[in-house]
């Protein structure tokens, strides 16, 4: 299998190159060359295999560079209950009559990022190997929240690998500071920037191109990588999960092998749902791809109109990494649907660096309402989901999944579709706690985190993730808050060069 860049199809690297890479040199990300299919037969399989060794079977289609024994040292490694609360890793709670809740949030920090985040240093630490980059790996991330702490458990202490992660001070929930302020681990770093989220990602990004820091680097035996959502290796790992799921259902009866499936997926950055569609497109029996936003509901629009258009207010909401106004994975989806058109893809992607704006062809349109449904809703409606699931599921639910059962909703009252469906459930209601009580309760209160969270366990069956419960008692290892102006010095003087 090679792999494509979006914005030049002749680029062809493998995927030990895609990974270390990330990105390509002119901008594109790398994609497949063809989505290799999967028979019903296979699939049902996959449903006989532990986690891990379903996440070999199906990467083993995709890093065909790599070597059984190197994949399998990745999935054994990633998706172990060293790491995971559950020996399925990706748990399927059976919600009301035909919808399924896929929790992926079991993991070492409580949200799905963790599917990809455990396995993405093993990918990077072997792809580096494969192609011979004697060099150390080192991670800069810029986070609001959810994909630092991710981060830091995937790379803590994994060999030949640092990372160091900038948050806006003031940016992020109490728990997801304390989260990164007590990392362990001897080869990570965390700091504060004062200022917003964007501040600490230009800073990263100036950082990442600057040429005195690479030339400084590359004479110290560094390189940087990214661990953000458009490396391959972050998007494989999630397309894992789907075809998993469906083997499940087909193995405990719930569907019949071949039997269709919705799939409903909360979406920031369009990284989950890409995964799914890649599902639907190996082989998994797929009805709608139902796509969930909140008020930032740039792609609600987009799937319905054909028009992306990110010049409009950007809302701060209780489903906070879906607070996104460009969606980078949707080019991805876009180089497929236009039969790997580069061309076109530069000129939309172009046009919406430009002028923030660019409408796909009636071609696309038409592929898009085929595929999709999307729906979104406000901060209001997303609490009140929460409430209904609790009273009449006992089932209780964080703000992410809550959009994702909301939109859900509206799309069986428009359509009157009863075919079952998996709802992706990617957090933890733990882990926003604030929203969830008050949701739970109808009332704000000023408890402070660990109280929240101690009331939401005496209100729903859900025991309190390990890791958050241990937060208390950790000591804080970094507390660092420096000005934007510092931290390219930052960075250097960190890794000592
Ligand atoms: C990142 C995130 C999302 C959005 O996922 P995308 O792949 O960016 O669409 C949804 N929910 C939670 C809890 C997340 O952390």
């Amino acid at each position: 299998m090679f792999y494509n860049s979006t914005r030049n199809s002749n680029v062809k690297v493998n995927s030990a190159e895609a990974i270390t890479q990330g990105i390509s040199a002119e901008g594109g990300l790398f994609v497949p060359e063809s989505i290799p299919e999967l028979s019903l037969e296979e699939i049902r399989t996959v449903g006989n295999m532990k986690y891990s060794d379903r996440a070999a079977f199906v990467f083993s289609k995709y890093l065909t560079d790599f070597t059984d024994a190197e994949l399998h040292y990745c999935t054994d490694n990633a998706y172990s209950v060293k790491n995971f609360e559950t020996e399925s890793i990706a748990e399927i709670a059976h919600l009301f009559d035909g919808t399924y809740m896929l929790e992926l949030w079991h993991g070492p920090t409580c949200a799905f990022k963790d599917m990809a985040l455990q396995i993405l240093p093993y990918f990077l630490t072997t792809s580096a190997k494969k192609i011979k980059l004697d060099k150390k790996i080192v991670i800069l991330v810029a986070t609001s929240g959810d994909t630092g702490k991710a981060a830091l458990e995937g790379f803590r202490d994994v060999e030949g690998t640092s990372i160091l992660v900038f948050y806006p001070e003031d940016g992020v929930s109490p728990m997801q500071k304390r989260q990164m302020q007590t990392q362990e681990g001897e080869n990570v770093g965390v700091c504060a920037i004062k200022g917003n989220f964007d501040d600490c990602q230009n800073g990263v990004k100036a950082i990442f191109t600057d040429n005195d820091v690479k030339k400084r680097l590359n004479n110290a035996g560094f390189m940087f990588s990214s661990a953000n959502s458009i490396n391959w290796g972050r998007l494989v790992p999630q397309i894992v999960y789907y075809i998993s799921s469906y083997a499940e259902l087909v193995k405990d009866e719930e569907i019949e092998l071949g039997d269709k499936i919705n799939i409903v997926v909360p979406t920031g950055n369009f990284g989950n749902i890409l995964a799914a569609y890649y599902a639907k497109h190996m082989g998994v029996p797929v009805n709608k791809l139902i796509c969930a936003s909140n008020v930032n509901n740039v792609l609600t629009d987009f799937i319905n109109t054909g028009i992306y258009d990110r010049n409009r207010q950007f809302y701060a909401t209780v489903s906070p990494s879906m607070d996104i106004l460009i969606s980078s994975n949707l080019e991805r989806l876009l180089y497929l649907m236009t039969d790997k058109n580069d061309g076109i893809i530069n000129e939309w992607f172009g046009r919406l660096s430009s002028e923030g704006r660019y409408e796909v062809t009636e071609d696309v349109k038409a592929k898009l309402r085929d595929e999709f449904w999307a729906g979104c809703c406000n901060d209001e409606e997303t609490k009140a989901a929460i409430h209904r699931v609790y009273e009449k599921y006992s089932y209780t639910c964080d703000t992410h999944t809550a959009v994702a059962v909301k939109v859900y909703e509206e799309y069986r009252n428009a359509t009157g579709d009863n075919t079952k469906t998996i709802i992706a459930s990617t957090a933890s209601p733990y882990k926003f706690s604030a929203a969830v009580l008050e949701a739970l309760e109808g009332n704000s209160s000023d408890m402070d985190e660990y109280t929240k969270v101690d009331r939401i366990a005496e209100l729903s069956d859900i025991p309190v993730p390990e890791a958050l419960a241990d937060l208390k008692n950790k000591p804080q290892r970094f507390s660092d808050a420096i000005d934007k102006a510092d931290q390219k010095q930052y960075v250097l003087s960190t890794l000592g060069i």
